[in-house]
């Protein structure tokens, strides 16, 4: 159900959203419906998000954040206890794909968040 839109809102900086989740306009409602599904219009504001265009950004970010994570990590590891190969195998793609996930959801909601800051007329304001 869609309320009826203020005619103004006020900035909200795109990081306050984007770790949130949340709408970039209102600030209040979802902007996932799904696990990293965009919602195609805001349930607490109307706004349309299907201008957005985040592409691969998220994805590079993310790449970059884990990668300077578990890289040390892992050689921290290896040095530390020496573990047999297939225990690295056990361990790392769990971990990376938990973190992956769990660190894409706000890198993209934060992209769009920055897209629409930018970009507001794409999204007919
Ligand atoms: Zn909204």
């Amino acid at each position: 159900m869609v309320r009826k839109a203020p005619s103004h809102f006020p900035r909200i900086r795109p990081t306050r959203t984007g770790i949130r989740c949340r709408c970039p306009r209102c600030g209040q409602g979802e902007i996932y419906n799904g696990l990293l599904t965009v919602t195609n219009c805001c349930a607490c504001c109307g706004l349309d998000l299907s201008p957005h265009d985040t592409g691969d950004g998220a994805s590079v970010f993310v790449i970059f954040i884990l990668g300077a994570l578990i890289v040390p990590l892992v050689f921290w590891f290896e040095v530390a206890f020496a573990p047999p190969i297939w225990l690295h195998l056990m361990i790392w793609p769990p971990v990376i794909m938990v973190l992956g996930v769990a660190f894409l959801r706000p890198v993209k909601a934060t992209l769009i968040a920055i897209h629409f800051k930018n970009l507001r007329h794409k999204y007919n304001e």
